[in-house]
Parts: structure tokens; sequence; C-alpha cells
């Protein structure tokens, strides 16, 4: 059920069930994080492996020591910065919060999420909510509540309500070696923005030999069709003449004959409205019933890395 039911929420959480909610970002799959049998419910339902840790959702910064301990200075003025918002932090864990949470690690990734009925939520509760994207382990990322649904019809009781998310990607991580910011992953708060507040980031971002984030597999946020990153679109498409072809593109359709489905995410170029945009085009073209899709990389600076980063992670392997 599709709801803006906050109390109805509140129930099913108290209960120990788990419920998606919208964030900024992307939908959650939420359950009370200092429940093992809410957890449990979230992997099952995902379907994720238990080696892929969750992030904590917190209602403010002020709550950051039942979670964490050790905090760095700087990730207290990465939070005093960015949160609420879209930059997870990864911290030296609490002895009480679950391995599960943390798929063992003695860090736990936290963030306060930037949306209003996120954080109407959790003022009500007093437990963190753990919430990993509300789909199926390795597809794309829900970013409205229709998505959520068309994922787990049947299965998934509550879905809260909250408009399509505003950012549309996932989360900045970053984590802290030696007491230096360390990026885990690209997220929708760009390195240059991080940068502006810490200095020099070490990019330390995932791929399946580089354990330090687990779960950033290189696989992954992916469609079912065929997928394909490339410089020069034209170029590519010759290669798939007389096939059914859809188009994700920055800033300009190309000029092309009919049976091929073009997407353009920013017409004014905007890398913001972009990623808003990119896993709702992602969902249409993966339900048109396509032999390909063919995506156009984006400049590589500020939120480009991010939208590069996913795709080259939705391209079948
Ligand atoms: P998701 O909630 O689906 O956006 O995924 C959460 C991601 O956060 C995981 O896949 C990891 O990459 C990262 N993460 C969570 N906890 C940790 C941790 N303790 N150390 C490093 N990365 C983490
Ligand atoms: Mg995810």
């Amino acid at each position: 059920m599709i709801t803006t039911n906050l109390n109805k929420a509140k129930e099913y959480l108290i209960n120990d069930e788990i419920i998606a909610i919208p964030t900024e970002t992307v939908y959650g799959l939420a359950g009370n994080a200092y429940c093992e049998t809410a957890l449990k419910k979230i992997f099952t339902l995902k379907k994720r492996p238990y080696y892929n840790p969750l992030i904590v959702h917190i209602k403010s910064a002020s709550s950051l020591n039942t979670i964490a301990s050790d905090i760095p200075e700087i990730a207290l003025r990465l939070a005093e910065e960015f949160w609420p918002g879209p930059l997870t932090l990864v911290l030296k864990k609490q002895p009480h919060i679950s391995d599960l949470v943390t798929a063992g690690k003695d860090t736990v990734a936290i963030r306060v999420p930037n949306h209003p009925i996120a954080l109407a939520l959790l003022e009500q509760l007093d437990f963190p909510l753990a919430a990993p994207s509300a789909n199926p382990f390795g597809s794309i990322s829900p970013t409205s509540a229709t998505h959520v649904s068309n994922y787990f019809e049947g299965k998934l009781d509550l879905i809260l309500e909250g408009g399509e998310c505003a950012r549309g990607v996932e989360s900045t991580i970053i984590g802290f070696e030696d007491n230096q910011p360390v990026l885990y992953r690209h997220g929708s708060i760009s390195i240059e923005e991080i940068e502006k507040i810490v200095g020099k980031l070490i990019i330390s971002v995932n791929n399946d030999s580089k354990p330090n984030s687990p779960g950033m597999l290189s696989r992954h946020y992916a469609p079912i069709t065929n997928t394909f990153l490339t410089n020069n679109v034209p170029e590519l498409l010759k290669s798939f003449q007389g096939r059914k072809i859809g188009l994700l593109l920055f800033k300009n359709e190309i000029l092309i004959e009919k049976n091929i489905i073009q997407e353009v995410l920013s017409e004014n170029g905007d890398l913001k409205e972009a990623a808003r945009k990119l896993y709702a085009a992602l969902h249409r073209l993966d339900k048109s019933d396509l032999d390909v899709i063919i995506a156009e990389k984006f400049p590589n600076e500020g939120l480009g890395k991010t939208l590069n980063d996913r795709l080259q992670r939705a391209i079948k392997k």
C-alpha cells in the first residue's frame, strides 16, 4: 500500500516490520536498526547478501554519539556542513551496533536524510532506521513510490509516499583512515563540494577487488537490458542496426530513425537535473522491451563522475 500515513508507518516499525520510506537520494527499505528481526527482514526482502552493510539513518547529528565513537573532528565538520543531506559517514561503531548492520566490521555508516517525511518519522521514533535502497539487490534504485511497489508487489505492506526523490542518486560515502577523509562511494554530493571543506580527498572507490566498502560491486544499479556506455553514441549505434535501441543522453537528442527511444536527462546540461532523472529514465528504458540501451558518458567532473560511476556499474560484464 502506498500511503502518507505516518502513524501507520510508525506502528509497523515499532512492531519490527519493514517499510519503504522516501529520502532525498532514493527510496529506502527501512527497519529498526536496533532490532535483529527487522534487520534480517531487510536482507531477505532485498535478497541482499549479508556481507553488504547497511546505512543507519538518524534524526540529527546530536544522536551521532549513540551509534559511533572516536569521531574525528573533520567528520563533525562534514556533518555540520552537509546534514541533513546526502553524505554518509563511516565511523567507528559503538559496541551495541549489530553485526548485521555493519557486516561484521567495526565501523558503521551513518547519515541524516534530508526529506521532510523521513525526518518527521525519525523524530517520532526512539530508534534509528537501517535503510538500504528499496530495490532487489543489484537492480536499479527506486526514485518514486511506484518504482518500489513495482519491485515488491504483494511483499511489502507499506510504502510511504514522498514524491520523486530530489537528488535521485545515492549518498556520497566518506570514511576515515588515520583521521584522513577517504571517498568510498561517489554520490549526490560531488568531490569538489567536499574538498571545499576538507581539502584534498583520498579516493578509494570500490571495485570488486577493493574491500574497504563492501557491497560496492562493479556490477550494481543495473537494468536487465544489455547496457553500454560510450563517448561516441553515433558510432556505437552503427553496430546495432535493425535492433530495438534505447538511448540515454545527457543534453541532446540524436536525429535518427524510428524504433529508437531517446531519453534526454537535461536539455540545459545541468548535472544535478540529470542525476535526479537518471534512474527513472533507466527504469522506463528497461521496461520498453529493448534489445540494448546505449548511454552517453557524462563530462568527468562534479556529479558527472557519480553518473559515470553508476552507468559503469549498470553494464553487463
Ligand atoms: P545502500 O544502502 O544500498 O546505498 O548501500 C550502503 C553502502 O554503504 C554499502 O553498499 C557499502 O558500500 C557502504 N557501507 C555501509 N557500511 C559501511 C562500512 N561500515 N564501511 C564501508 N562502507 C560501508
Ligand atoms: Mg542500494
